[in-house]
């Protein structure tokens, strides 16, 4: 199996993963990675007094970009580190997040859509919902927030938890698809929903995105340095990709 770039690594920061960035850096290089992204839960600008209780404050930024920058120095002629973060699509208060987010060295963004158009209103992504319309609304909030360009990657991109009918489900993800396969930005196949056996990866969406011909990239989403040898989950994710036609890219950067 060769797979040697990963770029869905948190961090403490976030208040639920474990370990230190070094031990990240080092389970890395012992494992043969070449490329290491570091992609925490962004911290994010609110237009409210809105406390988001799984990523890092506004006021850790600093710190998490000059402590890895420090280490992506120091490790140079091991691994190529690459320091990026996890970010949502919030329309209202985006401009204002990229603003704040232009202080610091970030390489790179991805896209993970945990909650729909504003946090503070709760509509959570794997919360279970029959409305079509709800899915519906997600996609095309995904879909507004790839077209910004400021995103490298959709991470799990099937992570809404669609409980209506089979074929409403394949008319809205099947437009989706179509979309992002005109756009030309990748997918992630992610191991952590394989590994803890989440609703995703979704067998049927991954069979969709096999018909659309997009892009797949297999993202470990390490919230312990040993995720990032979790080689059977990993396995399985690449598999998901071949079973459906998808090639997976790597050199995102
Ligand atoms: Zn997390
Ligand atoms: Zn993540």
């Amino acid at each position: 199996m060769d797979y040697t770039e990963n770029y869905h690594t948190h961090t403490f920061r976030c208040g639920h993963a474990g370990g230190t960035d070094r031990e990240y850096i080092e389970t890395a290089i012992a494992a043969g990675y070449k490329v290491l992204g570091f992609s925490d839960h962004t911290p994010m600008v609110f237009d409210t007094d809105h406390h988001s209780g799984f990523r890092m404050p506004l006021s850790q930024a600093e710190e998490y970009f000059t402590t890895l920058t420090d280490l992506k120095k120091e490790y140079r002629d091991d691994i190529e580190i690459r320091i990026g973060v996890e970010a949502e699509y919030y329309p209202a208060t985006h401009e204002k997040y990229m603003a704040f987010m232009r202080q610091f060295p970030c390489e790179y963004m991805l896209l993970g859509q945990h909650f729909l158009l504003r946090e503070e209103d709760g509509f959570y992504a794997m919360s279970p919902y029959r409305d079509p319309a709800m899915l519906k609304a997600y996609y095309q909030n995904i879909l507004d927030g790839v077209r910004t360009g400021d995103f490298l990657y959709v991470a799990h991109p099937d992570l809404f938890n669609f409980i209506g009918k089979p074929k409403d489900y394949d008319k809205v993800i099947r437009a989706f698809l179509k979309e992002i396969k005109a756009l030309g930005i990748p997918l992630e196949i992610n191991r952590l929903g394989y590994s803890d056996r989440r609703i995703y990866p979704n067998r049927r969406f991954w069979q969709l995105a096999g018909e659309a011909g997009v892009d797949a990239v297999v993202g470990v989403d390490a919230h312990r340095p040993e995720h990032l040898t979790d080689f059977d989950a990993i396995r399985g994710c690449m598999a998901i990709a071949e079973e459906n036609g998808l090639s997976v890219t790597q050199n995102l950067l």
